[in-house]
């Protein structure tokens, strides 16, 4: 990084920790939108069309040698004027200087047929990982449990300067969706189940990506499609696209939140939700997708699809009787591009609808002005492709570092007896089970492939768990016996389990087992899961350890909260990785030894019973000690582990919690400050939340709300004081008539052991969108 660069992310670190991000320009350039509305005049309705529809590389590229075939190139760009490409080759990770070649020869007849460049967009979840030697980082659900809004920010940076150097300029990343439900698998795509956490993270991420001024997007940044949009991470069965049923309030208040959060900080497109929401499939609303985002927020950006969309409104959401019908609901509703992604049949059939006056004219110039836009701001038209070559920290020792960096601050250490951890060196261990040995578990999905299946091998650089143990501890203090492992070419759950017994002499003869269990990658539908409890393979597994006496680390290596009632009384200490990427293994060691101190927090609720699940915003009403009458009831929440818990090496005291106004009113700032102090013996990072509880109000409130957090850094025996500003409006919610609400009265600030009350002075009611 230069100079400039260092100082621009020095000054964001500041901002950040204020919590508040960088400032971003949002304002359109007027020249730049003459030169869009020159274009729109001179182009065809076909051409018009072709810019909202999105197709898939493989359409183009050759089976064996994945080069891209002309004829079909012609097809896709000089005949059916397609605007937009997506997704690997044959999923097969390409260089950047591959990728290069592909935007090249794509760019150059887009530019010859169209005049207009192509934007081409990757699922870039977590790094570059569909750049092959790209950094991979840790998965947003790690980031969210560092609770350190750099990490999310730096992160995206990178992975922007590693995406652009194979010239592709759009990502579909973050993912800011709730993760409400444990069971659905893409919990990990995202930050967590809270919507503050969700919106912070977003927000740095987008930042990260696209850099603050979105009308110059540079050679190092990339594009951001939030998505999706929205209330997906709520579905009732728990399983992947099938309906979620939110309350109006939760909807606006919670899942909304995180793409308001986003478009403020400049997010230039939008992914809408595969599925429905109270029944109403998303693509179809004209309410969510025009009213609140492009209306409301008055956000020129551009809205796709999610893949094959429009044609599962059809398909499976039985809201239209055909393919064109359910392209005329998805583009009325404010649709501004098709991932189609194989089925030109989208650019006739749009076609007809706007000649036969079903779709306006006026809706398509709005579409593609926003198509236009995006690729403006990109500076596409000037520069359609970069030179991979420019790129000298592509895959970086630098970069690595900050993926590691990463990772130390993602694990959470859940339980630690006798203080086991740190691991001693000269003592012998036993590493056990399925996830000791694999990059692929460390990764987890949208790693070099969508599934995530072909991790080991190109991963082959980076350390597994055990290699980095044995790095650490030394070869011949670890002993490896898997006993447990994934079946290869299986599904993700398939295990096969063998030499129970020799597992069980060898833990005999070490000082501490090291089990590492969790679950094989997955990613979208193919993760479906019908039992949260964690395989019976491999707790048979803990079980046979803990037969032995030896005391248990127990290693969670997962994408979701797999519950582990049964064997989490038999580990004297846990710590949960999460999917922690390349650098995982490295990572896990500096902390297991105890040369990184550990810092992560859940970011969402670790259920203990399959069927009390809950998030730990619950209402105070969810809670019921008694029943008046003959009956006693005892309704409680129960959990492993409450969101934001992490234990550390160290211990943290928290006092002094003082605030600079006991009355507020909406628009006043209240900034709380406390001390903490580092009572242990060691260095220890610590983040500090910021949690409130109204305690009463006309709708049944919420047990406590996160407001704020800062993570913080203490020597042994410091002392910090940490100030936390939050505005009073903040504290609002969603009532049932849509409008915010702030109520006067007490609320209750709670930050550590500390607890502060607060009054409200005035009840204040407002539309939504703004706070
Ligand atoms: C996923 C999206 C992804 C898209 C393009 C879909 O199946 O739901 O998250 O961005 O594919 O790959």
């Amino acid at each position: 990084m230069n100079t400039k660069r260092f100082i621009a992310v020095a000054a964001c670190a500041l901002l950040c920790h204020m919590g508040m991000a960088q400032k971003v320009n949002r304002s359109q350039d007027p020249q730049m939108e003459q030169k869009i509305e020159q274009l729109l005049n001179r182009m065809t309705l076909q051409e018009k069309i072709g810019q909202m529809t999105e197709m898939v590389l493989d359409l183009v590229v050759e089976d064996q040698t994945l080069s891209i075939n002309e004829g079909k190139l012609d097809t896709l760009i000089r005949i059916y004027k397609v605007g937009s490409l997506l997704n690997v080759p044959r999923r097969t990770p390409q260089s950047p200087a591959q990728w290069q070649k592909y935007m090249e020869t794509v760019q150059k007849k887009s530019l010859k047929e169209l005049g207009i460049p192509c934007i081409f967009g990757l699922d870039q979840n977590h790094g570059a990982n569909y750049t092959n030697g790209g950094t991979l980082f840790p998965q947003n659900i790690n980031i969210g449990a560092t609770f350190n809004r750099d990490i999310a920010k730096n992160a995206a940076e990178v992975c922007a300067y590693e995406t652009r150097a194979g010239s592709i300029p759009w990502t579909y990343s973050p993912v800011v969706d709730l993760a409400r439900n444990p069971l659905w698998p893409r919990v990990w795509e995202g930050f967590g189940e809270d919507c503050y956490v969700n919106a912070e993270m977003g927000k740095n991420a987008v930042i990260g990506f696209q850099g603050t001024d979105i009308n110059h997007i540079g050679p190092d940044h990339i594009a951001t499609c939030m998505k999706h949009y929205f209330g997906y991470g709520n579905p009732v069965s728990g399983k992947d696209r099938t309906p979620s049923v939110i309350t109006p309030q939760d909807l606006r208040e919670k899942h909304f939140e995180p793409f308001r959060s986003a478009i403020e900080a400049g997010a230039l497109s939008v992914m809408v939700n595969s599925g429905s929401v109270n029944y109403v499939p998303v693509h179809s609303s004209y309410e969510w997708l025009t009213q609140w985002l492009k209306e409301d927020l008055q956000w020129d950006g551009m809205i796709v699809t999610d893949w094959g969309d429009i044609n599962n409104l059809y398909r499976r959401e039985m809201v239209a009787a055909d393919k064109k019908e359910a392209i005329c609901k998805a583009i009325n509703a404010g649709i501004d591009m098709s991932m189609e992604p194989y089925d030109y049949r989208f650019c006739t059939l749009l076609e007809e609808l706007v000649n036969e006056g079903k779709v306006p004219m006026s809706r398509i110039d709005d579409a593609v002005r926003r198509v236009l836009r995006m690729k403006y701001r990109l500076g596409l038209f000037d520069n359609p492709t970069q030179n991979s070559k420019k790129y000298p920290d592509f895959g970086s020792k630098k970069f690595a570092d900050i993926a590691l960096h990463g990772a130390e601050e993602s694990m959470i250490l859940l339980k630690n007896e006798d203080h086991l951890l740190p691991l001693q060196k000269g003592k012998r261990y036993l590493v056990t089970g399925p996830n000791a040995n694999s990059m692929r578990c460390l990764n987890g999905g949208w790693s070099y492939t969508w599934q995530g299946e072909q991790t080991d091998k190109y991963a082959e650089g980076f350390n597994t768990i055990v290699e980095a143990l044995k790095n650490k501890f030394g070869k011949d203090n670890v002993t490896y016996l898997p006993t447990v492992e994934y079946t290869e070419g299986g599904q993700y759950y398939e295990t096969k389990e063998y030499g129970f017994d020799k597992a069980q002499k060898a833990a005999r003869e070490a000082d501490v087992v090291i089990v590492c269990i969790g679950e094989n990658s997955y990613c979208e539908t193919p993760g479906n899961l019908s039992n949260l409890e964690l395989m019976e393979s491999q707790q048979k597994l803990v079980e046979a350890m803990a037969e032995t006496g030896k005391p248990i680390v127990m290693i969670l290596n997962e994408g979701r909260p797999r519950l582990v009632n049964k064997i989490q009384p038999l580990a004297k200490s846990i710590v949960d990785i999460l999917l922690p990427g390349n650098m995982g293994g490295d990572a896990l060691a500096n902390l297991l030894s105890g040369d990184v101190n550990f810092s992560g927090k859940l970011p969402y609720t670790y259920p203990c019973y399959p069927h009390a699940l809950s998030t730990y915003d619950y209402r105070q009403s969810e809670v019921v000690g008694t029943m008046s009458g003959a009956y006693n009831y005892n309704a409680k929440i129960s959990q492993e582990w409450p969101f934001g818990y992490g234990l550390s090496y160290t211990t943290f005291e928290y006092s002094n919690l003082k605030v600079d106004k006991n009355t507020f009113t909406a628009d006043d700032m209240l900034t709380f400050s406390v001390d903490v102090k580092n009572t242990g013996d060691r260095q220890g990072k610590e983040s500090v939340l910021l949690f409130s509880t109204d305690l009463l109000a006309q709708q049944t409130p919420e047990i406590r709300r996160l407001r704020n957090f800062e993570k913080i850094d203490l020597q042994a025996g410091e002392t910090k004081t940490v100030k936390l500003t939050i505005k009073g409006s903040d504290l609002a919610y969603v009532g049932y008539d849509g409008k915010w609400i702030l109520e006067n009265g007490d609320f209750d600030i709670t930050i550590g052991t500390q607890k502060i009350r607060i009054n409200c002075k005035q009840t204040k009611k407002w539309d939504t969108p703004n706070k």
